[in-house]
């Protein structure tokens, strides 16, 4: 009995250090509120699980803090205390809380990770060829294992890595793949790596759903099987988690968007992952219109000999009011969700003179290169009088616009500053 007031003593001294040391620094408090908002939410409560976990942990692992027998804490108890209250310090890491999705640049295919803290999750592979770099870039990552594998359908440029990357990279709980009529080498290859690894590829159900990491995947697609457009074969699915969600589309093209829209499913989602790397094939107005993304994301090669993105879906991103991150002008593309919003980083800033449809923001964090400030002019829209900076997404279109070599000169001229790019 004594032991156990006195375990439970030293537990609420670490609480209290921890509490202490959480309002104490600005640094711990955004810590302690997972989302920043000087809330509890949902959020706070699972670091609060969590830090309770690694409490119990390290209270396992320190069965002699009970140092004398008086039921008194001493200096002893104290330093013990100390002791693991650093060891959860350490052990807690923010990002840990977000989420991660990497749409990771493979050039003409496509490639993503779905990450939040231990939890991860990889979308199609990239090319044969991109294997290696996939590999690097998880490695990088820390990620050594995998909960689940997704290959959206049979084409080299998706399936294609995942043969190599799953010869050295363990698949955790599942993978998904739609039934196939056309076997590729591609295909083959990745079917017989999945299974040395014990496991079969699974065709989820349209509505089936899945939980993990305290994120949801909700199944679209494909609603009917025609096993011979493989592009209309694509998985399609929604990932959730709090507020944000993402719909990841693979190639399907508009008859499948159309089935999708059909079954009635809620597609609305905070990041689209733009079907078939920017084809006008795909990302159809009512697809779109039922999706109502903040952002896109175009997977796509640079200079690519199929001439994605096309200017078709650009322009209906633009009518949407879609902020568009495309992996041939801007590299590998981070969004981070804490439940609330998304906000990305890119590996690379694009030119000015790159296509207007996609372009870093204010919202990219810090790993992104700043805009080039040298020359700074700004660009305005001749309709509406809003100015941007040459660098924002929501430039009008090359015939609207009218150039101001300063500031004063746009606001002079009657025009306001953009909310997006804050000029
Ligand atoms: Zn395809
Ligand atoms: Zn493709």
């Amino acid at each position: 009995m004594k032991t156990q007031n006195k375990a439970l003593a030293i537990l609420m001294s670490a609480l209290l250090f921890l509490m202490s040391a959480v309002s104490c620094s600005s640094a711990s408090a955004a810590k302690g509120d997972a989302n920043g908002d000087g809330k509890i939410s949902s959020a706070d409560a699972r670091l609060v699980l969590r830090v309770a976990a690694q409490l119990d942990k390290a209270i396992a692992s320190f069965a002699d803090c009970d140092m004398d027998e008086n039921g008194r804490l001493t200096s002893v108890d104290a330093r013990v205390v100390l002791r693991i209250a650093a060891r959860i310090i350490t052990a807690y890491d923010p990002n840990e809380e977000l989420l991660l999705v990497h749409f990771i640049d493979v050039g003409q295919a496509d490639c993503i990770l779905v990450e939040r803290g231990d939890y991860t999750m990889l979308i199609d592979g990239g090319n044969v060829a991109d294997a290696p770099a996939v590999l690097s870039y998880l490695q990088d990552k820390g990620v050594v294992s995998l909960d689940y594998v997704v290959s959206t359908h049979a084409h080299e440029d998706h399936v294609g890595g995942l043969g190599r990357i799953l010869a050295e990279i363990e698949i955790e709980n599942g993978v998904f793949a739609p039934k196939t009529g056309e076997k590729t080498n591609a295909y083959d290859n990745f079917c017989s790596v999945v299974r040395e690894q014990g496991f079969s590829p699974v065709t989820p159900l349209p509505g089936e759903t899945l939980s993990f990491g305290g994120m949801q995947v909700r199944f679209l697609g494909p609603i009917t099987e025609d096993e011979k457009r493989l592009n209309n074969t694509s998985i399609v699915m929604k990932l959730v988690f709090g507020a944000t969600s993402f719909l990841f589309t693979g190639d399907a093209e508009r008859d499948e968007e159309l089935e999708i829209i059909d079954s009635g499913a809620d597609l609305s989602a905070t990041v689209l992952k733009v079907g078939h790397h920017g084809s006008e094939s795909s990302t159809s107005y009512a697809f779109l219109w039922n999706i109502m993304p903040k952002y896109a994301v175009i997977s796509v090669g640079e200079n690519n000999s199929y001439g994605h993105p096309e200017d078709a879906v650009l322009s209906r991103l633009r009518d949407a009011d879609v902020q568009v991150y495309r992996t041939d002008l801007q590299g590998t593309v981070v969004a981070r969700s804490d439940g609330k919003t998304v906000r990305f980083s890119t590996d690379k800033t694009p030119q000015s003179g790159d296509n207007p449809a996609a372009s870093t923001t204010q919202e990219t964090s810090a790993t992104t290169t700043a805009p080039t400030t040298a020359a700074q002019t700004y660009i305005g829209n001749k309709n509406s009088h809003v100015f941007h900076l040459p660098t924002c997404p929501n430039l009008p279109k090359p015939s609207n616009r009218v150039t101001f070599n300063s500031r004063d000169d746009a606001v002079n001229a009657g025009y306001r500053a953009c909310g997006n790019c804050k000029p």
